[in-house]
């Protein structure tokens, strides 16, 4: 039975960027498939617990490589789980890890130069046409009634299927080796790749009945002892990430608990690190036997860009060794690996910055998830987190709060931030002028999740963290009874305009905050703020409606003659003028809801300016 079928489309793009790049690296074909056996290999371990109907493996489980310099082939073969020919069209012609919809966005958009793109995403199989013009696989799944299949592909867009002739169960993957790829046909050369790449791997990988991999388990080994190659390869092994690691954590603990773990930071935010339905979690072993793949249950959610492994051998795992529940023993390593990765952090935020820069600037949003959500954590979350402040400059982007405090001013008794959208209008906002002219730095946040983290980090160190947009704020507004007097005059003028503006605004005030512009919008005492409230409507969640309180400023020549309009009783003449008020504050901050009003506002304003010429 014989069908040809086209490669999903994501899977032929990915196919041209492999063959077309990466050159220098391809020997990482070879980690790829065997990584792959190595995966057939536990499944079929996985699956031998739960059932005892499956077709037996011939010989204990090992990958074995087989050179033939006459047919310029390499084959890869493992005694695992095998594949049906249904499992060979989906695994072998798609991509079925979530996130391939956006990888080829990325692709689309990039190009087919995108070399660090490859590495961010894994190609696994498909690295095999790097150095294959050919690749024939045949395969018998461990299914009790399944047939042989063979698959085989050019990669140039279709793949063919058809029944094949393996006996035994397990998968032969057959490169045939393209003219530039012929050095991998030299034994001493597969040696060297696989000694480089896939020593760790837990089954023997043999070559003419030589085992040629070590398989020592890294995490448990002294870490004085482990080269820093080794712990890179290995990175490399258990992520699908082609970059070494940006640092890792390697421990072990003995009481109360045994176990050992070794945690990897990537050097670059996976794009799909956001996606709620991509597997993470760490690689679980019980005394170097890997048990799950994707335990989720050892790391809290802020820190799911952590990779790596945990040996834990008192761990029990329910029948389907699938769900792993919050047990007290899961709980008390979880808690033990978050210290530990947070100590490790600021170890790196203290003695090598550029590398704790490159850090925050993939993970930071995510990190800071930990300070609304891991509440046990915050004083050792704090120190690391580090912010844009109007201050920070380009050669200099990130402060931590300690450096933000050491800059307190003289009078200055919090420190200030404001949240928005966009750092320049946070820059430009009128709620910040007295702050510009005082010299006092504020801290700029624009990821949703600060909202999150300043309900939760209301000071430190002894000092409040207070909002620039929020209050009856006088941050340094000096004593001044003659602007005391311009603010009291304001006051009947400032209640009328609440008035005419109920439906839009919570209340009108004359401000303390305010030296140039005429008005802007605030946030009241309590309640959600604006920067919030769209937020969640952004991400269609029905919340609460912020509360805004429009401020004028008193002694704006504007404001002034409108008070005195209102004083006088010629309420007709300052009502359109006095609207505006509330057009320009919601122009500072980006958006005006009513066009069809202010423009018509706009152009009343414009008539009386011109009879004024
Ligand atoms: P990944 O390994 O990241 O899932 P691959 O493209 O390398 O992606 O492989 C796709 C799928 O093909 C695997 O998930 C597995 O289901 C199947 N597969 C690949 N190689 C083998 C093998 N040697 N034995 C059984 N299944 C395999």
């Amino acid at each position: 039975m014989s069908d040809t079928l086209p490669f999903q489309a994501e899977v032929q793009q990915l196919l041209e960027l492999v063959v077309h790049s990466l050159y220098s690296d391809r020997e990482i074909f070879l980690r790829e498939l065997v990584s792959n056996a190595s995966d057939a290999l536990d499944r079929a371990r996985f699956s031998a617990l739960q059932r005892n109907d499956l077709r037996e493996a011939d010989g204990e489980p090992a990958i074995t490589l087989t050179v033939d310099k006459d047919k310029g082939t390499i084959t890869v073969s493992d005694n695992g789980i095998g594949l049906t020919r249904e499992q060979a069209i989906e695994h072998l012609g798609t991509i079925a890890r979530s996130g391939t919809k956006a990888f080829a966005q990325m692709l689309k958009e990039r190009g087919a130069s995108a070399e660090g793109l490859i590495g961010q995403f894994g190609v696994g199989f498909y690295a095999s046409f790097m150095v294959a013009h050919r690749v024939q696989v045949q395969s018998l799944s461990a299914e009790p009634d399944a047939e042989p299949v063979y698959w085989e592909s050019d990669g140039k867009g279709t793949f063919a299927v058809d029944t094949g002739t393996r006996t035994t169960r397990g998968t032969d993957v057959v490169l045939h080796l393209k003219a530039e790829a012929v050095e991998y046909l030299d034994e001493d050369r597969l040696r060297e790749v696989i000694s480089r790449h896939s020593d760790f791997v837990q089954y023997g990988v043999f070559l003419n009945d030589e085992r040629i991999n070590q398989s020592t388990a890294l995490w448990a080994r002294n870490p004085q002892e482990v080269a820093e190659e080794d712990y890179k390869e290995f990175y490399k092994h258990i992520s699908s990430d082609y970059q070494d690691p940006l640092a890792w954590t390697h421990f072990r603990s003995e009481a109360p608990l045994e176990f050992s773990a070794l945690l990897f930071f990537p050097q670059k935010r996976p794009f799909d690190l956001d996606q709620p339905d991509v597997k993470r979690g760490l690689r679980l072993y019980q005394r170097r036997v890997l048990v799950l793949e994707h335990a989720e249950a050892f790391l809290p959610r802020y820190l799911r860009f952590a990779r790596g492994v945990v040996d834990a051998p008192e761990v029990s795992l329910n029948v389907s060794r699938e769900l792993l529940q919050n047990t007290p023993v899961i709980n008390a390593i979880r808690k033990q690996i978050v210290k530990r990765i947070l100590r490790r952090l600021k170890e790196i935020g203290r003695e090598d910055p550029a590398t704790y820069r490159t850090f925050w600037d993939n993970f930071g949003a995510t990190l800071k998830e930990g300070v609304a959500e891991d509440t046990d954590n915050k004083d050792a979350l704090t120190p690391l987190l580090r912010f844009r402040t109007t201050e920070t400059t380009d050669e200099e982007p990130w402060r931590d709060l300690a450096a933000i405090k050491g800059n307190l001013k003289e009078g200055q008794d919090a420190i200030w931030y404001i949240t928005g959208q966009d750092l320049e209008r946070m820059k430009a906002s009128p709620q910040l002028e007295r702050f510009r002219k005082k010299g006092w730095e504020v801290i700029l946040l624009s990821d949703p999740v600060d909202e999150w983290v300043v309900m939760n980090l209301t000071e430190f160190d002894g000092t409040p963290l207070k909002s620039v947009a929020r209050g009856d704020l006088d941050a340094g507004a000096e004593e001044d009874p003659i602007a005391d007097e311009a603010r009291k005059q304001a006051e009947p003028f400032a209640t009328w305009l609440g008035g005419l503006l109920a439906g839009s605004v919570a209340s009108v005030r004359p401000s303390k905050r305010l030296t140039d512009s005429p008005a802007v919008l605030v946030d009241s005492d309590w309640g959600v703020s604006a920067n919030l409230e769209r937020i969640l409507r952004a991400a269609r969640q029905e919340g609460p409606k912020a509360q805004r309180i429009l401020e004028v400023n008193p002694e704006h020549a504007l404001v002034k003659k409108l008070v005195s309009l209102h004083a006088e009783g010629k309420t007709d003449a300052a009502e359109p003028l006095a609207r505006l008020l509330l057009d320009y504050a919601k122009i500072a901050e980006g958006q005006v809801d009513d066009a069809a009003g202010f423009s018509k506002r706009l152009s009343t304003l414009m008539e009386k300016a011109g009879q004024g010429l």
